[in-house]
């Protein structure tokens, strides 16, 4: 999915990637979210800009550069989550750019939060409801019984 979404395109603006400094983004998008390059509007290169930059990185969303917000994901709906994160630590590590340098999170932790068995993988589209409320929860509907998500399996 596209998006001009405000922060996330002042970063594109830049052409800096938005530094992995908040466990969210481990979790979400394995690190760095990235830059890919300029490119004309009208022709084939920036969904090639875009496969590019995003081979080699784990990340669902690239900040086409000069332009905005592009996110892949499992489906639809994986996909317009990634924009929404994008744009949501875009502004956050925005503002704390303003009161200073942002604390980078060591490799191995960022591994950690990005693998972590419990973590959702995009894939897994049946998560667990609560026998109380009802509600999804952020945990695979397998992750109960088998401490790891379904869409992590084989
Ligand atoms: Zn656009």
């Amino acid at each position: 999915m596209h998006t001009h979404s405000t922060y996330a395109s002042v970063w594109a603006a830049r052409a800096e990637p938005i530094p992995c400094v908040l466990t969210a983004m481990a979790d979400e998008f394995g690190g760095d979210i990235p830059v890919g390059p300029f490119a004309i509007i009208g022709d084939d290169a920036i969904g090639r800009g875009i496969v590019s930059t995003l081979q080699g990185h784990r990340s669902r969303a690239v900040l086409m550069r000069n332009h905005g917000v592009f996110t892949i994901g499992a489906n639809a709906r994986d996909a317009v989550k990634a924009a929404v994160m994008c744009e949501d630590v875009a502004r956050t590590v925005h503002l704390a750019r303003q009161l200073g340098d942002p604390l980078p999170i060591p490799a191995e932790s960022v591994d950690a939060l990005f693998t972590r068995p419990d973590r959702l993988r995009p894939a897994c589209s049946r998560q667990a409801r609560s026998s109380r409320t009802g509600l999804r929860s952020r945990r695979c509907h397998a992750a109960p019984v088998t401490s790891r998500c379904c869409a992590a399996r084989g």
